[in-house]
């Protein structure tokens, strides 16, 4: 089997005007030119990604949009397609972010065609899952993943066009993360139900500290990087530690 070359995604959110968004992502180039042992993707929110992909070229760090629509075009005001991600330069667009499911509402059969829509435009899906605090206290955040994977994934996905971040909610922006067990056991679980050979992430308050033990574990193909994506030393120290 093909090694799994591990990836680490920095998710800017809703995060930075032009002169931010370019002062970042021409650092984060930067560093890149040292030698590193993962692949690196940004993704800035919409109105960054012309500058932000100008900021990037010639590196090999990677644009990615952090949403988009079902539809390749029409009457959806305020809404992105695939096919728009695709022509500003992206080759990556995560899909069910748990911001997205929890604060807009979104369902499994959404991010199932939102996942479809991006493999339709050419990009690599990065389907998220996870399960909430009180979830994973009632025992059910195997049970919880097992049933976003099986309606948010579709059936014909491959190794080449999607990549599953585990995030569990209550671990997004709040410090904390799982045991390395927790995160091994659901990784392993994941991996039972998505095509052989395809990525999954961690994701959830991922920063330089802990990064080497997350990335050292086995069933870990990388990191879905929020807040400390917003700083280049950090987003760095974080795919440095991909050894
Ligand atoms: C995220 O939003 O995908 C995320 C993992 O955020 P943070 O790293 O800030 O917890």
């Amino acid at each position: 089997m093909t090694e799994r070359k591990r990836l680490v995604a920095g998710n800017w959110k809703m995060n930075g005007l032009r002169a931010d968004g370019r002062a970042l992502a021409r650092d984060v180039a930067a560093r890149a030119r040292e030698p590193h042992r993962c692949e690196l993707l940004v993704c800035p929110p919409a109105t960054l990604l012309e500058t932000v992909g100008e900021a990037l070229a010639g590196s090999d760090v990677a644009l990615g949009g952090q949403d988009c629509h079902s539809e390749p075009k029409g009457a959806f005001t305020g809404c992105i397609s695939a096919e728009m991600l695709r022509d500003a330069g992206c080759m990556y667009a995560i899909v069910g972010h748990s911001e997205r499911r929890h604060t807009c509402g979104e369902t499994d059969r959404d991010v199932r065609a939102k996942t479809l829509a991006a493999w339709r435009a050419g990009l690599v899906a990065i389907v998220c899952v996870g399960e909430t605090r009180a979830e994973r206290e009632a025992g059910r955040a195997e049970t919880v993943v097992e049933s976003q994977l099986l309606g948010s994934v579709p059936e014909n996905a491959t190794a080449g066009d999607l990549i599953v971040a585990y995030e569990p909610v209550w671990a997004i922006g709040t410090g904390l993360t799982p045991t390395m067990a927790d995160v091994t056991e659901m990784h392993a679980a994941i991996r039972a139900r998505i095509p052989a050979g395809a990525r999954i992430l961690y994701g959830g308050s991922v920063n330089p500290k802990n990064a080497a033990e997350i990335l050292a574990l086995n069933e870990v193909d990388g990191a879905l990087v929020g807040g400390a994506s917003l700083k280049a030393e950090d987003f760095w120290a974080i795919a440095y530690a991909c050894r």
